[in-house]
């Protein structure tokens, strides 16, 4: 029997309650495959602001790094609003991506067929369901080079730096084609080599990334280019891998066309594997506490953990298949229920989903 050593972030407002439905759902995996999930429980984000003083305290860094993963709900809350900038619970998230080294984001964009009236667009543009991964540089690019402000003829002038080294290029197109030789086998780049000297090193980069993944279709796209192709034909992507910024906003245009925050997983990963894995969405302190919110996007980037992190493939797919059945049988959360249906809540998710496993 393998052991998976797994950290544990509940996090504020809804967190605690959809990791818990997490936990009884890898439980179950555990028990159908044959493997132990140990867990250990730390605080991040108000709760731990509450209790010590910081929110990411320095036992919770130590044990994600002694962990092989680490599974996060989410932070923040009203409490904590009137708090400067830097004492939010917010920072927790920002520390632990600095102190785990998560250079890469994976956003995947999954649209569930039997949720397709959710997604903004024409029903024949995404019949059958879409999957994309949108795979994002997290540590380097516009947002962490350099910047300042210098006085010009113009008047005072503002500039951030868009920098990228080889090796930045390198481990991030490694992370996206490992990826696609887990799915369908198709990177699309997307820069803007047409203009920017760091796009036509990210292209080069990249291009050489591919030559070791001789299966794995490269194909290069500029921004503006994909931009409108995501609304066009979003089913051309599988893989998607960009830079830091063209990435923040890929990732989101993505997520929009597969209608709810509630149902968005992501992962953010380091090298050897490790990886940090949270729903897309926030604390939602409006409905915390009154067992509404949908634990589907945690149930999911649990999924990709135990894909990704883990290897396990085929226990990945179960989770996934478990929570399509859940939707194919009628069920919704508030969130994705259409007015005047039924909503179940986050506990009753939980055991349908448990129960489909
Ligand atoms: P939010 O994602 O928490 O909520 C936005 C809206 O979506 C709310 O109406 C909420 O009820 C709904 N919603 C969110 N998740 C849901 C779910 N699983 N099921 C059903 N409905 C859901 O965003 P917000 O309101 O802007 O932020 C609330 C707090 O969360 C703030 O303190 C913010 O800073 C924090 N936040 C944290 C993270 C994170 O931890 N990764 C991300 C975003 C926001």
């Amino acid at each position: 029997m393998m052991n998976y050593k797994i950290a544990i972030v509940p996090g504020d407002g809804i967190g605690p309650e959809v990791i818990g439905q997490t936990i009884r759902v890898l439980d179950k995996v555990g028990e159908k495959f044959g493997h132990k999930f140990e867990y250990t429980e730390v605080l991040a984000g108000g709760c731990a602001i509450d209790a010590s003083g910081t929110c990411l305290p320095q036992e919770t860094i130590d044990t994600c790094r002694a962990s092989d993963a680490v599974l996060l709900g989410a932070v923040g809350g009203w409490k904590w609003d009137t708090l400067p900038g830097s004492e939010r619970p917010e920072m927790a998230l920002l520390g632990l991506r600095k102190e785990l080294g998560l250079f890469a984001n994976l956003r995947p964009a999954l649209l569930f067929e039997d949720l397709a009236e959710a997604c903004p667009l024409k029903a024949e543009i995404v019949e059958g369901g879409l999957d994309i991964v949108v795979v994002r540089e997290l540590t380097g690019g516009i947002y962490f080079g350099e910047k300042g402000t210098k006085d010009t003829d113009m008047g005072l002038a503002a500039y951030d730096v868009e920098q990228y080294a080889e090796e930045e290029v390198r481990r991030i197109a490694e992370v996206a084609f490992d990826m696609a030789m887990k799915r369908n086998k198709k990177v699309t780049s997307v820069d803007k080599a047409n203009v920017l000297e760091s796009s036509r090193l990210w292209r080069r980069v990249v291009a050489e990334v591919g030559e070791k993944y001789p299966e794995v279709e490269l194909n290069n796209l500029y921004i503006d280019n994909a931009a409108m192709q995501m609304v066009r034909n979003p089913k051309q992507f599988d893989v998607i891998v960009t830079s830091n910024i063209f990435g923040d906003i890929l990732s989101d245009e993505a997520s929009m066309i597969t209608g709810s925050i509630g149902m968005l997983p992501s992962a953010s990963l380091a090298t050897g594997n490790f990886g940090m894995y949270e729903p897309v969405h926030g604390s939602a302190p409006d409905i915390a506490g009154k067992d509404m919110a949908n634990p589907m996007a945690t149930i999911l980037s649990s999924a990709m953990m135990l894909r990704y992190t883990f290897g396990l493939s085929d226990e990945a797919d179960a989770v996934e298949s478990a929570v399509k059945k859940v939707l194919a049988d009628g069920y919704r959360t508030s969130d994705i229920a259409k007015e005047g249906e039924n909503a179940i809540g986050t506990v009753k998710t939980g055991d349908l989903i448990v129960e489909a496993i």
